[in-house]
């Protein structure tokens, strides 16, 4: 049998890190096992659902290179893959349930619902819809119907039955069917709810596997009610448990920083994000952390999916980005670090000289090791561009006052001037030389150029960091530093 899977979002927002990872082990899953992975969408909030929230959901799996083989925009055979362009397939399996005594049309008000559930609540029941209308006869429905009264269409659960959720992570998951009450499966307005629609859309697109957050366990009983009446086979379940924050609160939709867009934004990369989310409760066996979208696919199996909530650490993501970054092409890098940078107006953001081009990809490599994600790279444009180093506090103040650092400043001043190329390997020898004839040790030397050259004590190799900044900003931050030093 193929394993059909699918990821059927709400589109009421961008797609969040939770919603990220359910399409991961869809994609994973389908593709482990030579199988198929859907995308659809649940838009039947028609007054939160939007198409600008399914694109971005839809960029973000691009981004991601999760992709998908059936759904909306690649098509199929079981489409439409939107809700709302599928209304007349509900209506035929709304249909099925009325003819199979599993549906009725229910015309209770808001205001007797709410007495209902005040009346169980007091009684220290489970508030829910207990029937009243199940029965009712064609006359007593015309005449509520003359009241302008628009009906709803609820299914009749079955009383004292066991329900069985066989989940693939959590077991055999037993709920009481006394404890659920009627639910509402249409409602007055024609649209399917959410528990009915999606189980009409698993039947009909031939899903064998759902996938999903831990938050719809609660609702998976009321799914299987469906199947059963509808006498079909219930697909296997897998609920993956809720992914945390560092407090160990739940993650959520509405925190800016949850939506995967604003990784991109920030410069991460999508191989990095979809390693660290196919970790969020999923362990792969033995002790590699890196896996690249196909070793995922390779590995994945849904038995390995764990119980126990995951914690979503910022930590580890950059963690595993700057692995990614180290991986990457530097050219590759410099095309992501080009907002950022072209944000601080020193380069343009079209075409470049071949001059900046250089200059930019041996920036992008001098600090590459050292970055968690491209937005960083802001933090480093300081040491190679400009003629004008940071001011030099504390310590860093305190070195330039050593008896050697004028001797020391000026026999670099002159070697630069003199020097025919500045370039990795001729800053090395440079810098050699002023050891040797001023007999100093190295800390001597390179401390006070670095400080003098950029002001601050740290930061990239200074055999990067000289060359990039060209002799003329060089000599004119030796010259800033020596007006600093005598102001
Ligand atoms: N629309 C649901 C959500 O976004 C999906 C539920 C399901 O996968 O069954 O959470």
């Amino acid at each position: 049998m193929e394993i059909r899977v699918r990821f059927a979002p709400s589109p009421t927002g961008p797609l969040h890190i939770g919603g990220a990872r359910s399409a991961l082990f869809n994609y994973l899953w389908a593709h482990h096992n030579k199988g198929k992975f859907i995308v659809r969408s649940e838009d039947t909030d028609l007054e939160r659902s939007s198409r600008e929230s399914e694109q971005n959901i839809l960029e973000a799996l691009r981004w991601l290179n999760i992709q998908w083989d059936e759904g909306i925009e690649a098509g199929g055979e079981y489409g439409p893959y939107r809700q709302t362009d599928r209304l007349d397939l509900y209506r035929d399996y709304t249909k099925k349930l009325f003819d199979s005594g599993h549906a009725y049309y229910c015309y209770c008000s808001e205001e007797e619902l709410e007495q209902e559930r005040q009346t169980l609540s007091a009684k220290g029941e489970t508030p829910r819809y207990r029937g009243k209308c199940r029965h009712l006869t064609t006359e007593q429905r015309t005449v509520l119907e003359a009241e302008g009264r628009k009906p709803v269409v609820r299914f009749h659960v079955p009383e004292a039955q066991a329900i069985h959720v066989n989940d693939q992570v959590r077991g055999d998951v037993v709920f009481d069917s006394d404890g659920i009450g009627d639910y509402v499966i249409v409602k007055s307005d024609g649209i399917p709810t959410y528990n009915f629609a999606v189980v009409v859309d698993d039947v009909t697109m031939k899903i064998t596997h759902v996938v999903r957050g831990e938050e719809h366990l609660s609702n998976t009983p009321r799914q299987v009610l469906i199947y059963q009446a509808l006498g079909l086979p219930v697909p296997e379940f897998a609920h993956v448990s809720l992914i945390l924050n560092t407090e160990g609160g739940k993650m959520s939709k509405r925190d800016g920083d949850t939506a995967v867009l604003d990784y991109k934004q920030k410069g991460y990369l999508p191989e990095a994000i979809v390693n660290f989310i196919a970790m969020l409760g999923w362990a792969p066996m033995g002790e590699e952390e890196f896996y690249t979208l196909d070793e995922l696919t390779e590995v994945f199996t849904l038995d390995r999916v764990s119980k126990s909530p995951a914690v979503f650490d910022v930590q580890k993501l950059n963690y595993i980005n700057s692995h990614y970054i180290k991986e990457a092409a530097p050219e590759r890098l410099a095309e992501l670090a080009l907002p950022f940078v072209g944000e601080m107006g020193i380069l343009p953001q079209g075409e470049r000289s071949d001059q900046q081009q250089q200059w930019f990809i041996g920036f992008i490599e001098a600090i590459s090791e050292k970055l968690s994600h491209m937005a960083e790279v802001k933090d480093f444009v300081h040491y190679f561009h400009g003629a004008v180093p940071m001011e030099p506090v504390g310590e860093a103040l305190e070195v330039l006052k050593g008896e050697q650092v004028p001797g020391v400043l000026k026999l670099f001043g002159d070697k630069v001037q003199e020097i025919e190329l500045l370039s990795e390997t001729t800053v090395k020898v440079l810098l050699k030389q002023i050891t040797k004839e001023l007999k100093l040790g190295g800390k001597l030397v390179y401390m006070p150029i670095r400080v003098a050259l950029t002001g601050q004590m740290h930061g990239p190799e200074l055999y990067a960091i000289i060359p990039l900044l060209g002799r003329e900003n060089v000599l004119k931050r030796l010259e800033v530093t020596e007006k600093r030093s005598l102001g």
